[in-house]
């Protein structure tokens, strides 16, 4: 147990010790590094910045989305303009075909990814929208040089199955928030539905991409459950979102987070996963603003070029970036060992 005298005296280096070594976090402690003062925030993001060196190096890995099948979505996620329930003015087209698919991936290797992700507006894909990711996995996998991901709702084993065989790498179905507010966002399905996606998933052999959205009306305590949850599902990339408020949803209305306890949160992030893939995502630009760069010290991931329905800062201003603060992007192949 750490002292809560020295989380109060700017001294944040005993977090990065124990995420150094692996430890878990305590709820106190937790709640300190998101309660923390504005002026404290540089010394937690130091202390951050040594568990994310240690375990990722100078390395950055780049996703980039592909919106395979935008809007008229059958669920009422709260934050999302491709809901069916909400009038937005996000584009709707059906599932892209295979070649679109492989195209797509193309350009995200030719913008440095090391990670392509095929993301679906859908409760879970049918059999035909399996065929088709599965097909383009196949492809994309034969001509390598990029890892893929799959979004596309809740699966079932079957399901999990087949996308795994295809040479999926990793699914994302994110957590989003706690159990505690997951109904006050989303009705049409549950918390537990999607906890057992990523089971699914998982035991179909695939890596899990979990993360949440902060800025939804949670209490700090709703962030520290979402955080240590994504643990217990044994996530190996945490996508950290920030919500951009959508028009036509309920939550247009909703301020962006404060950028420096943004800074803090995703430093949590970073103690408590201090091995995996910890994202900088939806919201980077619009949350950060001016404190933008100093992500990349406590994530070691980011999207570039737009997430699904909002651009982003492009990936020439992301290069730019990331080589400013002295980091790489990672290719496939040449994966930072710690
Ligand atoms: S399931 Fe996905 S696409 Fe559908 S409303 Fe929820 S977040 Fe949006």
């Amino acid at each position: 147990m750490i002292p809560t005298s020295s989380l109060r005296n700017s001294n944040w280096e005993w977090l990065a010790d124990k995420a150094l070594q692996k430890e878990a976090l305590t709820r106190e402690e937790a709640r300190a590094v998101l309660e923390a003062q504005a002026p404290e925030t540089l010394s937690i993001i130091h202390a951050a910045y040594r568990v994310r060196r240690a375990f990722h190096g100078n390395k950055v890995r780049i996703h980039v989305l592909q919106n395979a099948k935008s809007g008229a979505c059958s669920e009422d996620c709260g934050f999302c303009s491709q809901s069916s329930k909400y009038q937005t003015p996000a584009a709707q087209y059906p599932l892209m075909e295979v070649e679109t698919l492989v195209q797509g991936a193309r350009r995200a290797k030719a913008a440095g990814a090391w990670k392509y992700c095929m993301v679906t507006a859908t409760r879970g894909p049918s059999n035909r929208d399996l065929d088709v990711i599965c097909e383009a996995t196949r492809r994309i996998k034969a001509e390598g040089g990029v890892k893929v991901c799959a979004s596309l709702g809740l699966l079932t084993p079957e399901k999990a199955r087949r996308l795994a065989e295809a040479g999926v790498d990793r699914f994302n179905h994110n957590l989003e928030t706690s159990p505690r507010l997951y109904p006050r966002i989303v009705s049409t399905h549950t918390y537990e539905d999607r906890v057992q996606t990523t089971r699914y998933a998982k035991e179909a052999g695939m890596e899990i991409c979990s993360g949440g959205i902060i800025g939804m009306g949670e209490e700090r305590d709703d962030v520290i459950d979402l955080c240590f949850a994504l643990r217990e599902v044994g996530a190996t990339s945490v996508p950290v979102n920030f919500l951009d408020p959508r028009p036509g949803t309920p939550f247009a209305g909703r301020p962006l987070v404060e950028p420096c306890y943004a800074l803090r949160v995703l430093s949590l992030f970073r103690f408590v996963h201090p091995d995996v893939d910890v994202r900088a995502a939806g919201g980077r630009e619009v949350t950060f603003r001016s404190l933008q760069p100093l992500v990349l010290y406590v994530a070691n991931s980011i999207f570039t070029n737009g997430y699904l329905t909002t651009p982003g800062q492009g990936e020439n201003a992301d290069h730019r970036m990331i080589k400013d603060m002295g980091l790489a992007p990672e290719m496939v192949g040449s994966e930072f060992q710690a």
